[in-house]
């Protein structure tokens, strides 16, 4: 039923005439629009029925924002999902967010379709009782903007109704390198200036954000406006490993080198600006053969199993720094910490906040490598330590500037021991429990199994 009130909405607001005979099926899993040309195509008259229908009868899981218009005056819906019921995970910890957005460019549907699908994939699976649905819903905030650019969709073009590229006019370094119709400044479209308004307002902490488009089957990490490798080089090249190695042969590059050389792209935008580590998803371009009745689940089975993996996977794409040890000596304190996370920090230190809750020392900087392990000697030479403060690690999720500060108390059961010099030995269990990352880790190799 749905799919007939896509068909006559697109014939009433588009004026696309060649349609053939609707499929009868009534499948909850397909498109919800009508397959025009070679394409699948939604209005965006169809998609507010469907986000609106999701949020009415999902309100425990489903949150809609309207995060602006665009230029003809359409909303951006933006679909929240995560259990509402807890605003943290069960630990008290606060929740991951990812960040998707589909339809900068309104005659790429089949990203579009990706951006939807994978939403539904997860409204859909809290209601089935999907266990890695309701634990993602349970640990994360996923945040889809289905559609960004409506005008253009519903003519079937990939600019906006101004003819501009969307997706070179975000504020990082626009206009600086060969590129078309990047618009009269950054952010001079209403859809980009909602985009980045709703990343800086909801999204800010995000871990992951893809933005979805369709052209070569391939993802593109940063950046697309150099040739070289971004700063969080070893987090994409460990995705792109698991990736290849678990789920799925497509190819993983850096943009400027995968596609062509692009600026003021929203990719490029979410992590030189924003900090998060960022992917452009492009579907392939066969989109629909003409009269196919392919599932849209099935079309896209692949390109939702590396979702899933990206969502599932979303605590891991940052440093997470576990400090198994602190010893205080005269002048120095030697901290052993661990890297549980996939990204580097390079600019991490060690607090002592004494019992009035102010820092009253800060540790020299020291790096962390990913999924890896130091033992940093740290110059103590001002510190007095009093033993009734606690301590705190401050550090940055990833290694690019623009990556979030985190400050982070130490769940130390101070144990003091000392030892024949005077030096005191403090022994502790880190930030994370155990049980956490038992979990993430039992994830992780579920999904491997599931693959082979
Ligand atoms: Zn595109």
């Amino acid at each position: 039923m749905r799919v007939a009130v896509g068909l006559v909405l697109c014939l009433l607001l588009t004026g696309l005439t060649p349609i053939a005979s609707a499929s009868s099926e009534s499948d909850e899993e397909a498109w919800p629009g009508e397959p025009i040309d070679n394409h699948v195509h939604m209005t965006w008259a169809a998609l507010t029925m469907e986000v609106k229908e999701w949020a009415d009868d999902n309100p425990d899981i489903v949150t809609l924002i309207d995060a602006g218009k665009s230029e003809l005056g359409k909303s951006l819906w933006v679909v929240q999902i995560s259990d509402w019921s807890m605003e943290t995970k069960a630990n008290g910890k606060a929740k991951e967010i990812v960040y998707i957005d589909g339809g900068h460019h309104g005659n790429e549907y089949l990203g579009t379709a990706l951006a939807w699908l994978s939403a539904q994939w997860y409204i859909e699976g809290w209601n089935e009782g999907n266990q890695e649905a309701v634990d993602a819903l349970q640990n994360t905030e996923i945040h889809v903007l289905i559609m960004l650019n409506p005008d253009g969709n519903d003519i079937d073009t990939r600019w906006n109704i101004n003819q501009v590229d969307l997706n070179r006019n975000y504020d990082h370094y626009w206009n600086t390198c060969p590129t078309t119709q990047p618009g009269s400044a950054a952010f001079s479209e209403s859809e980009t200036a909602a985009n980045s308004q709703y990343m800086n307002d909801y999204v800010s902490d995000a871990d992951l954000y893809v933005t979805m488009h369709t052209g070569v089957w391939i993802m593109l990490y940063p950046w697309g406006k150099w040739a070289s490798q971004p700063s969080d080089w070893e987090l994409f090249y460990d995705i792109r490993e698991d990736v290849h190695a678990n789920i799925s042969d497509i190819p993983i590059q850096n943009a400027n080198q995968g596609l062509y050389p692009n600026c003021g792209t929203s990719r490029d935008y979410g992590y030189g600006v924003m900090g998060f580590p960022t992917f452009t998803f492009e579907t392939d371009d066969e989109q629909f053969v003409p009269g196919s009745i392919e599932a849209l689940n099935e079309r896209l089975g692949e390109e939702m199993d590396v979702m899933r993996y990206l969502i599932t996977n979303v605590w891991y794409w940052r440093a997470r720094l576990d400090v198994q040890s602190i010893q205080v000596s005269d002048d120095k304190v030697t901290i052993d910490v661990d890297n549980l996370g996939h990204a580097s920090t390079t600019n991490a230190s060690l607090q002592y906040v004494d019992s009035s809750g102010q820092v009253a020392w800060t540790s020299s900087l020291f790096s962390v490598n990913a999924s890896n392990s130091t033992i940093a000697s740290l110059d103590a030479s001002n510190f007095s330590y009093s033993k009734d403060g606690t301590w705190q690690l401050y550090y940055q999720k990833r290694v690019i500037d623009a990556s979030k500060w985190v400050t982070e108390p130490l769940e130390i059961n101070a144990t003091l021991v000392e030892d024949d010099d005077d030096s005191s030995f403090l022994i502790g269990y880190g930030l994370f429990s155990p049980t956490t990352i038992l979990a993430g880790l039992a994830v992780i190799s579920l999904m491997r199994k599931e693959e082979e």
